[in-house]
């Protein structure tokens, strides 16, 4: 008898040894009290399991390791600063799996101050890029709260979104070229500065918003802007939400487009952040419902006009009644002050119990019908409950989160996620709206990505995915 030969799979043991030895020690981690703040995500919603976490120093490193687990079909997770909480950059359960760590990978490569862009890799951390672009006295505009945090990589493969999209857009409109290891372990060198580049599929956005499924962002080319030179801040109570709708084209128009940043607070939100943020006061007189945190700014040099453009906007929108009441920054201290209210949010709501999450988006003049109905039918479905709606409005994005009712059981309340995920991604979805504005996917949301996009959508997903990643070993269990 015959026995038909399969090709025989290396031992894994001697492509880890491998691996250890293309990273060295300062590279690998594999006891498991080392490895646990990389398999846990911040959240704790998940837990994976990994054989070994690999931090390479470079684009070659990080090449040779992908090379060596596609020999054995071990899957890879990469990394960055994990705090996406879609469960994307941990990994899933069982151990065939490494984490590849970018967070080695740290260098500013270069700036062009003339050419307005900076080649950097993916382990920087976001906020060290907005330093170095603001010394070359050039402006990094992605910002968002995890920024002391996250990763530029992690930034691009998740197109994150954050506090300066209405003005500058997502990560994906930062981004001119690419670095990226394919699951083969080959390299796209794309690394281009080129403002125009018509030259067939454009490949980079393939990878932005990917979460790390079809290969490795390793190096990036970003925009940078202007350095902004003045600014207006101020938190502004509004009659009702409908008003911010109508505020927002008005202040656009008015000022030369020069608003960057419309964040929408609801007052439950500023009542946690007072309770719960030391050194928090509430800069009106008055208590009201619905606010808003609006900032314009300059990047003109003793541009006295920013501040006559703002007033006259504030005494329009107060004769028309669109406005009740502003609280405006005199200096960039009482600014910070305003941004801290917003920023603090997040945080503040944990100290309200349990809390179930959404992170939508609809059009931009449609918000708030959004907030309405999903309020009026989060409210029938489930008595008590906290509507915390905050966000982006400028963008058409809001964090619509509910937080227990007060006194109830935490647990018994987070079982009721899917139920009410379901009723507010339902309402999303009848309004041509988005599940998921600015987290992504990860774990946490395929159901919804089957759910909710065309069927020949996802059809073209999975195809793209089976050509460039056929042995499914990027990030597998992601996304898709
Ligand atoms: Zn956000």
């Amino acid at each position: 008898m015959t026995v038909a030969h399969a090709p025989r799979r290396p031992d894994r043991a001697a492509i880890f040894a491998r691996m250890r030895d293309i990273v060295g020690p300062k590279g690998w981690i594999d006891g498991a009290a080392d490895m646990e703040r990389y398999v846990t995500e911040e959240r704790a919603m998940y837990r994976g399991q990994a054989s070994a976490v690999v931090r390479p120093a470079s684009t070659a490193e990080v090449a040779a390791i992908v090379a060596a687990a596609a020999e054995a079909g071990i899957g890879i997770v990469p990394q960055g600063g994990n705090t996406s909480l879609c469960g994307g950059s941990v990994p899933g359960p069982g151990d065939e799996q490494i984490v590849l760590s970018l967070g080695r990978m740290n260098r500013v490569r270069a700036i062009d101050v003339m050419n307005y862009t900076m080649e950097v890799e993916a382990g920087c951390v976001l906020a060290d890029l907005q330093r170095a672009a603001a010394d070359a006295d050039r402006l990094f505009p992605l910002s968002l709260a995890a920024e002391g945090s996250c990763q530029i990589g992690g930034n691009l493969s998740t197109n994150a979104g954050g506090t300066g999209v209405l003005r500058y857009g997502n990560a994906r409109d930062l981004v001119l070229g690419l670095e990226v290891v394919l699951p083969d372990g080959s390299v796209i060198d794309g690394l281009g500065r080129l403002r125009k580049d018509n030259t067939g599929y454009d490949l980079r956005h393939l990878f932005c918003g990917a979460e790390g499924t079809l290969g490795i962002i390793t190096a990036a080319v970003l925009k940078l802007f202007p350095k902004p030179r003045d600014q207006r801040t101020a938190l502004i109570a509004l009659p009702d939400i409908a008003s911010a709708v109508p505020l927002l084209a008005k202040a656009r128009a008015a000022t030369g487009d020069a608003v960057t940043a419309f964040e929408y607070i609801d007052r439950i939100c500023l009542d946690f952040v007072f309770k719960h943020t030391p050194d928090t006061v509430d800069p009106l007189a008055q208590r009201y419902r619905h606010y808003l945190l609006m900032e314009l700014t300059t990047t003109a040099d003793g541009d006295a006009s920013l501040g006559e453009r703002f007033e006259a906007l504030m005494e329009q929108a107060l004769a028309d009644g669109l406005i009740l009441d502003a609280a405006v920054a005199q200096n960039e201290a009482q600014s910070r002050q305003l941004w801290k209210l917003r920023e603090s949010i997040p945080e503040a709501q944990k100290h309200e119990g349990a809390s179930i999450k959404h992170d939508i988006s609809v059009a931009v003049s449609r918000v708030p019908e959004f907030i309405t109905r999903a309020t009026d039918l989060v409210e029938r479905a489930l008595p008590g409950l906290r509507v915390v709606a905050f966000g982006h409005v400028g963008d058409g994005n809001v964090h619509f989160n509910l937080s227990q009712p007060i006194g109830a059981d935490g647990a018994i309340f987070a079982a009721e996620r899917p139920g009410l995920n379901s009723i507010v991604h339902e309402l999303v979805h009848e309004m041509g709206g988005s599940f998921s504005a600015e987290h992504g996917v990860g774990q946490l949301k395929r159901g919804e990505l089957v759910r909710y996009k065309s069927a020949a959508a996802v059809d073209v997903m999975r195809r793209i995915k089976a050509a460039i990643d056929p042995q499914n070993i990027m990030n597998p269990g992601k996304v898709l």
